[in-house]
């Protein structure tokens, strides 16, 4: 967790520039980024301050690894953010209401439950946290890896007060939070990850 914060604290000091077209509206948009290699060697100057050596290259390639590495998901996790960082002004009103993340691919695993007034009513709805730190607003049950919108096609578990939701025709899971002010949106999708990696610790095959 304290390595988080300080994670946070490194990127939100940095001063980053995000070479991209928004125009183009291709997505992920971190796919059409033509100084990838600047913001790799930021993550690179990131990980070089708490020890960890890495080149440009192997944090531009730790994007495109699925099931990798501790060293290649922080590396991956890192540039996520300073992409985010850089262009979060510029996605703030993009009305998204895919399951990918619009701006580095990623299905989220965390969300936090929110109610959204609706004439007399309150809804319930998802805000879902991606890894890079873009959120949007989602439907609560209905599965942004694939589409799966029947209700009873969701097992819901529970851990404390978190709410983990596995869909039923997919597996992919998305753990949520109540909103809480006491939790940092920022850091839903740790907890969440670590949670499940309890849960599910022995089929990963975890040494931790
Ligand atoms: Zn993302
Ligand atoms: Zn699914």
């Amino acid at each position: 967790m304290e390595l988080y914060e300080q994670l946070h604290r490194s990127i939100e000091s940095l001063d980053i520039k995000v070479e991209i077209d928004l125009e183009k509206g291709r997505y992920p948009l971190i796919d059409s980024i033509e100084n990838i290699g600047d913001l790799a060697g930021k993550a690179s100057e990131i990980l070089r301050s708490i020890g960890v050596e890495t080149s440009e290259g192997e944090i531009v390639e730790s994007l495109r690894k699925k099931g990798e590495d501790e060293l290649g998901s922080l590396a991956s996790y890192l540039l996520r953010r300073i992409v985010f960082r850089g262009i979060r002004e510029r996605v703030r009103d993009l009305g998204w209401s895919y399951g990918i993340c619009p701006v580095c691919g990623l299905i989220p695993i965390a969300a936090i439950s929110k109610k959204i007034p609706h004439g007399f009513f309150a809804q319930s709805k998802l805000e879902l946290r991606c890894l890079c730190g873009f959120s949007w607003i989602y439907d609560a049950f209905r599965c942004p890896s694939c589409d799966n919108r029947a209700r009873d096609r969701f097992e819901v578990i529970m851990i404390n007060s978190l709410k983990i939701q596995r869909c039923l025709s997919c597996s992919h899971m998305v753990a949520i939070v109540d909103e809480a002010p006491s939790m940092s949106g920022d850091l839903v999708h740790v907890v969440a990850s670590y949670s499940m990696a309890r849960l599910f610790g022995e089929e990963g095959g975890g040494d931790r």
